[in-house]
């Protein structure tokens, strides 16, 4: 195996111009443990490492640009106000080393349906800046996902960063798994209210091939809050409203009986999830604060 460590952005888009079937390398704590358990033997690795850019990030006035290989805790630390809904997901994922090591970039490059950050990405509204030696590209985080394990990047992209727009309002992440730490979602979802554009959106985990927003849903209650004079009011979401909400967020899944859970049980706890984050994003929104509770 050869062991590529470019020094610049520059050196590593040409590298992977030059060696498409390299295996990019960022944090390392999904591409270490395939190379151990001999999942994978790639010719080529590329080590991200030493581009100091791609641990960086930009707080713009609308949007948050994430180098791709910031790790977790540091999402979490100092990006809390900026990325609520991502903050709050960066904190569900692995165990404190995992976090310190382990990146967006590298859970967008490994495409798992149950990739804790795909969530809060597609319902802040992310765009993944993918480039090449031949230019860079924006690719919504709805139209990043092909499949499972699977991405829109082209063999010779990598991604630089990711583009997220700030939060205009509260955001709240939810996972469901077996214990409380250290543990693949059986499912999750996230919902980011946008008290500007007066809209909502979600996005759900594990429940689907790929990670996927509830569009009915969202859809739904927008115009719910909308015909009920909600936003400005503040007054709360008609039960009835929550509820079909749930539902719809439900019927936005296809999810699969594994070992983590039946398809069944996922559909009923994206439900349940739907309706609580709705509860705590509303309750912040009306109290003019945000909230960061986790479930
Ligand atoms: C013990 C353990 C617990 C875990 N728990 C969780 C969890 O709770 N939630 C969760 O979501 N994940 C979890 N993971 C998986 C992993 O930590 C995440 O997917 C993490 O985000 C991977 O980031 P990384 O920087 O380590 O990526 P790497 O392992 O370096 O790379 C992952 C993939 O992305 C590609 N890649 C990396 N950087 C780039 C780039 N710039 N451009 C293009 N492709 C790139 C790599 O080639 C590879 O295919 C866990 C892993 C372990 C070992």
């Amino acid at each position: 195996m050869e062991f590529l460590r470019p020094g610049s952005w520059e050196e590593a888009l040409a590298a992977k111009a030059e060696h498409p079937e390299a295996v990019p390398l960022a944090g390392g704590t999904d591409v270490m443990v395939e190379i151990n358990f001999d999942r994978r033997r790639p010719d080529h690795l590329l080590d991200l490492n030493r581009i100091g850019d791609l641990y960086e990030w930009e707080t713009g006035e609308d949007e948050v640009r994430l180098g791709a290989s910031v790790p977790y805790a540091r999402i979490m630390e100092e990006l809390r106000a900026e990325l609520p809904g991502l903050a709050l997901a960066a904190h569900t994922v692995g165990s404190p080393q995992i976090r310190n090591r382990g990146s967006v970039g590298g859970n967008l490059g490994a495409a798992s349906p149950a990739g804790d950050s795909h969530p809060p990405l597609l319902a802040a509204g992310a765009q993944v800046e993918a480039e090449s030696v031949r230019g860079t590209r924006l690719i919504p985080a709805e139209e990043f996902y092909t499949g499972v394990k699977r991405n829109a990047l082209a063999p010779d992209e990598l991604i630089r960063a990711v583009r997220i727009a700030r939060a205009d309002g509260p955001q709240q992440f939810s996972k469901v798994g077996t214990r409380n730490a250290m543990v693949i979602a059986v499912c999750a979802f996230s919902l980011a209210l946008h008290p500007r554009s007066r809209t909502v959106r979600t996005g759900i985990g594990s429940a689907a091939p790929t990670p996927v927003r509830a569009r009915a849903a969202e859809d739904f209650l927008a115009a719910a809050l909308e015909e009920g004079g909600c936003w400005e009011s503040g007054r709360p979401v008609p039960p009835s409203a929550a509820r079909r909400f749930a539902e719809l967020a439900a019927g936005a899944c296809n999810p699969i009986d594994d070992v983590r859970g039946s398809a069944r049980y996922r559909r009923h706890a994206v439900a349940v999830m739907a309706r609580r984050t709705l509860g705590w994003t509303w309750d912040a929104y009306r109290s003019g604060g945000r909230d960061s509770r986790c479930a």
